[in-house]
Parts: structure tokens; sequence; C-alpha cells
């Protein structure tokens, strides 16, 4: 949550800054602000809502040749220009992402201490101590508090009469961007890659400083960092003709799904055992995870317990470590996050290396906290995601759940090389079929539903997990409050809700489960629901059909999930939603 960029180089220092803010807006948007280094003295600038107004406030020309910046995701005080970073407490001004989960017994030392607040926020708390502890040496006094600090943070600071930037972090995510004479810091790579590609990741209670070059101290010892090579082009965070990013995203699921496929697997079983990790000795699995990436985890479950016959628990990741877990050395915990910087996922993860239990990730973001931290990692290839709502990160993470559902099943004699080939070659046919899919016209549907205030999705088995991820999708983007059912559950009670014209989506591509479902959706219809089928079974007495063709089943989930994006994006568009950025949400969520 939230953005930081900093900038130390030659000149342009704000408009860079305002740049890099931009490409990180998906990451909180409530409000955004600057401090910026002229003649000499440091002005801060801050506004309300999107960055664009802070924009708008703001000479971009103006001579500065240091500055950070700050896209707010509140977590402490409301979202209002005061709260707004960065913050100034005596030589300390700051921006800061995470929470200082002890900053109100630090912030009554220091008010002790004769410091005086003037935001509601934890990260004027950080500012201060750190101003507290400075004497003449910065270095030791950002050490000394940070050793204070119990959270999560990313800092990026500058220091009255100092020319140089500095940052440090835990827990939140931080790079350094190393340009040609120029230095960025930031929370996610999209933000220095207008101007290099070259990064350092900075890794737990390192403080960086900057300025003609860049030193990193780990305890106050000078360590040396590797400059990594990020690979992927700017294109990737430009809508192109698309009205939204979230439109373009779901475009793009055909090719990042194969690339994501090919990248592991090439319809040799073989190819699949070794670009995968060894995963052969495990018979138990978690699969922790937030939000979409907790519908995937529990598509996997439906997929690895069916073919690999091996059990598996699916865990919201915020509530994993309150609830006693039973696991040993043939478990194996996997961690499912787009951005890798998930705070609740992360902190699963650390207490599942804490119990000394294998862990794999399956992010998108490359060298991303978890990915680093976990003992195994497989990427998503999605690229880079911008829209809030995720869709082409949730289909990359269901491939890879469907290839480890291959390779667990090989592994346990539950399909043969022949069957596994056979599966390889429906995965090459799923590009036209995505594309067919995509390119329907869900306008006509949209219509008839985005005026209700409640809509309801249901399904059974894995068409239920599919219908959490429809109704989450549209909830976030189009606010109509919407919930997802196990349509055999509907009648013990929630069925009382079902008026005349209420939307029921039903999703039925298990033909084992259809007629069951199909009476479901009747006993909708008797109560005077408005119907909308989502099957791969030609059925026409509802009111509308979304028919998606009959496909191996192990790879349908890539299929149904279309229409349910499809319908979300067509409903909140008819509603004039910020579709990008839907409100009070951020896409990558690094507060727990
Ligand atoms: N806890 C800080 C605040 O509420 C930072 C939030 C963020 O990461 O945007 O201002």
């Amino acid at each position: 949550m939230c953005g930081i960029v900093g900038y130390i180089g030659h000149n342009k220092a704000i408009e860079k800054v305002i740049s890099g803010l931009e490409s990180l807006e998906y990451r909180g948007y409530d409000s955004a602000g600057i401090a910026y280094l002229n003649n000499n003295k440091i002005n801060i600038i801050k506004e309300e809502g999107k960055i664009i107004n802070l924009k708008n406030k703001l000479d971009l020309n103006i001579n500065s040749n240091l500055a950070i910046g700050h896209t707010r995701w509140a977590t402490h005080g409301e979202a209002n220009k005061i709260n707004a970073h960065p913050h100034q407490v005596g030589k300390i001004t700051l921006v800061h992402n995470g929470i200082i989960e002890n900053y109100e017994e630090i912030r009554e030392k220091l008010i002790n201490e004769g410091y005086k607040f003037k935001s509601e926020t934890d990260s004027e708390v950080a500012a201060a101590l750190i101003d507290y502890y400075y004497d003449k040496d910065i270095l030791k006094a950002i050490n000394k508090a940070t050793k204070e600090f119990i959270g999560s943070y990313a800092l990026g600071i500058i220091v009255e009469n100092d020319s140089n930037l500095y940052a440090v972090r835990k827990t939140s995510p931080l790079i350094i961007g190393c340009g040609k004479d120029e230095y960025f810091i930031a929370s996610d790579v999209p933000a220095i890659l207008k101007y290099t590609n070259n990064y350092i990741a900075l890794d737990d209670l390192e403080i960086c400083v900057i300025n003609d070059e860049i030193k990193i101290y780990n305890n106050l010892k000078e360590i040396k960092k590797e400059v990594q090579i990020y690979d992927s082009d700017e294109s990737s965070i430009t809508k192109g003709h698309f009205k939204h990013f979230m439109l373009k995203e779901i475009y793009e699921q055909p090719k990042v799904i194969k690339k994501t496929i090919e990248s592991y697997f090439n319809g040799d079983i073989n190819s699949l055992l070794t670009s995968f990790p060894k995963l052969n000795k495990y018979n138990k699995i978690h699969i922790v995870a937030c939000g979409s990436a907790y519908h995937t985890g529990l598509i996997g479950k439906a997929l690895i317990e069916k073919y690999a016959d091996i059990k598996v628990e699916v865990y919201i990741a915020s509530e994993y470590r309150y609830n006693k877990v039973f696991y040993d050395d043939k478990t194996l915990v996997i961690l499912i996050s787009q951005s890798g910087e998930t705070a609740d996922t992360l902190a699963a993860l650390k207490k599942a290396k804490q119990d000394n239990i294998d862990t794999l990730a399956i992010v998108n973001v490359y060298q991303s906290s978890i990915a680093r931290e976990a003992k195994y990692v497989i990427y998503t290839m999605a690229g880079i995601e911008v829209a809030v709502a995720t869709t082409k990160a949730y289909s990359c993470q269901i491939s890879i759940l469907i290839l480890i559902t291959i390779y667990l099943a090989y592994k346990n004699n539950k399909l043969t090389k022949k069957e596994i080939n056979n599966i390889y070659q429906d995965m090459l046919k799923l590009p036209d079929i995505l594309n067919n899919l995509i390119k329907k016209d869900y306008t006509k549907i949209a219509k008839n539903i985005y005026k209700h205030n409640d809509i309801f999705f249901i399904g059974r088995g894995i068409d239920y997990y599919l219908s959490m991820e429809g109704s989450l999708k549209l909830k976030e983007i189009s606010y109509i409050n919407s919930v997802s059912y196990a349509a055999g559950e509907l009648k013990h009670g929630t069925i009382s809700l079902i008026d005349k014209n209420t939307p029921v989506i039903a999703i039925s591509t298990d033909n084992k489960l259809y007629d069951k479902t199909i009476s479901n959706i009747k006993e909708t219809k008797a109560r005077g629901a408005y119907n909308i089928l989502i099957s791969n079974i030609e059925n026409n007495e509802f009111d509308n059909l979304i028919l998606i063709p009959k496909f191996n089943e192990l790879l349908t989930p890539l299929l149904s999930v279309i229409p349910l994006q499809l319908l979300a994006y067509e409903v909140a568009k008819l509603k004039d939603c910020d579709i990008d950025k839907p409100r009070n949400l951020a896409k990558s969520v690094t507060v727990e």
C-alpha cells in the first residue's frame, strides 16, 4: 500500500518523482505529497485525493535535484492534507509506507521530551524519533530509531542541511533505481522504468545513503549489493488504445497464460519436473493467500485433490497465524501473491519458516519480499498488472496451480505421460478459445443488472470458488453488494433475500453437478430472480445464457472466469466507476 518515490540526480527531481508516483498510484490514492530541495531549502506540498491534484499545484520545472514523494493509503488518521506525507519534524522530512505499531508509546515519550505533533499518523512519530536521536550522525540516528520501531516501514528520508537521500525498510518493499548519474528509491519497479531498468532490492533493516553513489549499510557496516536488471518494458504500464488498464489486462490473458505455461512446460512431463522445485516428498499442502489469490488457492485445492489425490487446506493469510495449524515435514506451504509484498501473506510465510516448514511462493513480481523469503519460488508471467482489481495475475496463478496439479498427479501415478501430453495439446488451444470468450458482448446483460443493489453468485464445487471471484470482482469495481454462495446452501438461509428481479448469476461447468445446480437456479427463478447462467451446456430456460465451450476440465476455470471479469467490468463502466482505482482499495496491500 502507498507508493514512495525519491530522486537524487542532476535535475528535474519534481517531474521525475511525480511521474514515478503516477505509475505507483494503483498502490494508494487518497492523498499525495512531495518534499523537494530548492536553493538549499526543503519545500513541502501536499494535496488530498489523487496525484493529479498535487500535480496541478506544482511547477514541475522548478530547479531541484533531490525530492521524495508519496501517494497514501491511510492507515492512521483521515485522508486529509495534514495527515498526507511527507512529514517534517525538526531536521527530518520523510515519507513512509507501512505501520509503526508502537507509535503511541513512542509518541508519548517524545511529547514528554517536548515534541509536538500536527498529524494523527504513525509516520510523523517516525520522523520525530529519528530527529530525537539525530545529533551529528544521521546514519546512527536512523539505525537507532528503526531498531525501536515495531511494525513495517519503508522510509524515504531527507535531512536539513544535508544533500543526501536516505532510505530504509522493514517488511514494506523498497528498491533503489540506478540510472545514469541519477538514483531513485521506489516502492515498486514501475516507478523507475521510464528512466532505468537497473535496480537494487533493499533487504530488511538495510540503510541506504545516496548521493553521487550508493552506499548500503547493515548494522552500520557497509555492505555490497548486486544491481539487477528488470526484464520488462515500459509499455506494460501504459493503457495503449484501451479505455482502462483492467480491460487491457483482461485482453492480455491469452498471451500471458501461454507465456506462464510455456515458461515451465512443453508437453513433456520432464520439462515440468526439471523447471519446478522438487515437490515429491509432500503429502499435505497448505495454500495461504488473500483476496483473489485466496480464490485461486481454492481452485488449486479442488484440482490438486481431484487429480493428484493430495490433501490441500486453503487459508486466508490474515487468519493463518491465529489458527492452530497442523503440519509436519511433509507439508508444503504455498503462498500466493501478485505483488509478492502482501503483508498478511508475508507474515504467514514467516510463521511457516519459523516452524521449519517448507514454503513455495507463487508471485508475479520478481525478487519481491515473498519471493526472496520463501524456500522455493515459481513466478507467474503476467507482466506488470496496474488495475487494482486483478485479472491476468489471477489467471496466471491458476495456470501455475494447474501445472503443480499435473506435476503432483504424475508423481502420484494418477496421470500418465500420454494423458499429460493430451492436456498440453489442449493448452495449445487456450489462446483462441480465450480470445473468443473475451470478444463476446457482455454489455446487454450488464445493462439488465447494473441498477440493482444486490447480486448473487452461485455454483457448486469448483464453480463455487469461481463464483467467489466473480462476486469479489463486482464488489471491488462496481460497489454493488454481492454475495457468492454454494448453490446447495442457498436454501438454508440466504434464499430469503431473493426477491422479484434479484440478479442471480449461476456458474455450472462441472457436468456431474449440473442437474443439482440447475435445480438451485430454478429455486431462485421460482421466487422471481433474474437468472444468468454461465455454462458449457446449452440451456435456454433462463433469462440469459453465457455459453462457454466444453473443454478439458482441468483448464476450464481459465475459461469460466472471463465472463465474470467482463460482466463486472461492463457493470462498473455503466455505473461510471473509477474502474482502475476503485475507492478505498490499493493494489499491493503491504499492511496487515
Ligand atoms: N501509516 C501511514 C499513514 O497512515 C502510512 C500509510 C501508507 O502506507 O500509505 O499515513
